[in-house]
């Protein structure tokens, strides 16, 4: 058994079967072996070399027939298997250095390629691509399954994976797919937000721990507690499914308050709207509680399909989540691609600092055919309900004219075909960076709400990538800087009377809600699954504790003197979700 900490980012608990995919590029630690596993050891490098070969031979033969080059890369790394010399050094590595089986084949494989990579001589250098493609088509037999049969499965698993896109994850199928554990990703990376609202456990930020694995490992994955257990002895197989169980009565338990209203003990209402990613995630909002959608982040239209998203593909995603919440507020954000969201062809596309670059409202006024797309469907919409547009990652006055002057354009092209929209169409802003939230009293002039990301705001003001792994804990909402922007934004949006919500994951956060209450915060919008523990929470809660608790934060001066006072008293209220 072996015990893995990294981070939480969805909570509950999964058991499974792990599935590793996508070894690619990664690094094979060094782990020794018994001299009694030598057989065994030697004996999975035959078995993989065996696999990958049945695999090479049956990709040539679907080419067959056709005249093609590819044809011919399968030829060449099938006789390359076969060559017995390789395999032999391979496994006599195995038997002389006691390692296993995956590090003997990637050390081995990178020398031979390193070495072609070296010869001075076209031909012959270029062939350290296949060498390296061999060492993948090996390590992955060895390591667990291929990525193809995440889509083909007929068994429950968990999938442990380096890194999952954020739309590799929403294309699980959640029937199979329990839960997942990565070594790259930060509590709010795309991937975890989508976790989230697919209501998958997940941990991130596991160092190394596809390596741990082979394809036969049962994994537990604490969502909760942001810990993953390789090969669990019985009796913590136990008193996890004894947990699971719990959490289930819980979520059992929860689901009985979905109609009652968001209301404090002492009557203060506070509304409750979903974040969405897909328009069909609309129903889960509702079905939980949600009461409305606070954001709804469009460019998982762009991303999913890979391709640009036309007028009709935006008009028909939004009347279908209007359909949902008839006259209820509906925030349409408009695309926030960049940094972590990029269609997958762009993803090498070498800004070198893409989180910093040319993202969201920044790509969408550079893009202006695009961006006037996704507007002239917004505001098609507008006459379907309570639309509202969103404008993300605003980072000063100008933009947001911009945008705005962007805005009414597509109103003008509209008015001269007699296209309906509504005019007054509300406008808002995201508080997302530093400076927008340092200058919020200019902003709130100029359009109707904000809503807060924490997500971005907190990366952009402690200055730490929210993605990355090896900062994920310096990574806080439970900081003094962001307890004072927060204080400031809140007070200047009460000051110009425009509507404020949070919608960052600090939203849907257990342990901080009793601060934005008592922040003054009244709307909150959060992934759907959360709804109703964060609805329990408002309902066992007095504004006046929460005024009082807010005061006593704003007097500490450390992330972990705030984080464990918040933490106490929200297990105070809610024990079943710590
Ligand atoms: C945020 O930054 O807090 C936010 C809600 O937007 P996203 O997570 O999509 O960047
Ligand atoms: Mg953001």
């Amino acid at each position: 058994m072996e015990i893995r900490k990294g981070v939480a980012v969805s909570p509950g608990i999964a058991i499974a079967r792990a599935m590793v995919i996508d070894s690619r590029d990664y690094r094979i630690p060094r782990r020794s072996i018994l001299p009694s596993q030598r057989g065994r050891e030697v004996q999975r490098v035959h078995e993989a070399f065996d696999r990958a070969v049945s695999q090479l031979i049956a990709l040539e033969q679907a080419q067959a027939g056709r005249e093609n080059q590819i044809k011919d890369i399968f030829a060449v790394h099938v006789r390359f298997l076969h060559d017995d010399s390789f395999r032999r050094r391979i496994t006599e590595f195995v038997e002389a250095e006691l390692v296993t089986a995956e590090y003997a084949v990637s050390t081995i494989l990178r020398e031979i390629a390193s070495h072609f990579a070296g010869i001075d001589d076209e031909y012959i250098s270029e062939r350290a691509a296949d060498i390296y493609d061999i060492e993948r088509r090996l390590l992955t037999q060895l390591l667990g399954e291929v990525r193809q049969e995440v889509e083909h499965l007929k068994e429950q698993v968990v999938i442990v994976a380096h890194e999952l896109t954020p739309t590799q994850t929403a294309g699980f199928n959640k029937t199979f797919v329990k839960g997942f554990a990565t070594e790259a990703g930060g509590r709010t990376s795309h991937t975890a937000i989508v976790a989230r609202s697919l209501g998958l456990p997940a941990v991130v930020a596991l160092e190394d721990v596809t390596s741990s694995l082979t394809s036969e490992s049962i994994v537990i994955i604490d969502g909760n507690r942001g810990v993953v257990i390789i090969d669990p002895d019985a009796q913590t197989l136990e008193e996890y499914q004894n947990y699971a169980r719990e959490l289930t009565r819980f979520e059992v338990e929860l689901s009985s308050i979905r109609d009652k209203p968001a209301v404090t003990r002492d009557g203060v209402e506070i509304e409750l709207l979903g974040n969405i990613e897909f328009p069909n995630e609309a129903v889960m909002a509702k079905e939980k509680g949600g009461v409305g959608i606070g954001l709804y982040r469009t460019e998982f239209l762009y991303l999913y399909s890979g391709t640009e998203p036309a007028e009709e593909d935006h008009y028909e995603a939004y009347a279908e989540v209007s359909r949902h919440f008839e006259g209820r507020p509906i925030v349409i954000r408009t695309m926030d691609l960049g940094a972590d969201k990029l269609p997958y062809a762009a993803r090498h596309m070498g800004e070198s600092n893409p989180v910093l670059g040319l993202r969201s409202i920044r790509y969408c006024l550079q893009n202006l055919t695009m961006f006037k797309t996704q507007l002239r469907a917004i505001l098609r919409a507008s006459v379907l309900g309570d639309i509202r547009v969103m404008f993300p990652l605003i980072g000063n006055l100008q933009e947001l004219r911009q945008a705005k002057m962007i805005l009414r354009d597509v109103m003008e092209d509209l008015d001269e075909y007699a296209v309906p929209y509504n005019p007054d169409i509300k406008v808002g802003i995201m508080i997302e960076t530093p400076s927008a939230a340092l200058t919020a009293a200019l902003l709130a002039s100029d359009c109707n709400f904000f809503s807060i990301g924490t997500n971005d705001l907190i990366q952009y003001t402690l200055a730490v990538d929210r993605g990355n792994e090896h900062v994920a804990t310096l990574y806080s909402a439970a900081d003094p800087a962001i307890f004072n922007l927060l204080r400031s934004v809140i007070h200047d949006a009460n000051k110009a009377r425009i509507g404020l919500s949070v919608c960052g994951e600090v939203a849907g956060d257990p342990e901080y809600i009793m601060l934005l209450l008592g922040m003054g915060v009244r709307t909150l919008s959060l992934a759907p699954p959360m709804i109703p523990e964060i609805k329990q929470i408002v309902r066992s809660v007095t504004i006046k504790e929460c005024n009082h608790l807010a005061r006593k934060v704003g007097t500490m001066d450390s992330q972990r003197q705030i984080k464990n006072f918040l933490r106490d008293a929200a297990t105070r209220i809610i024990p079943e979700a710590f």
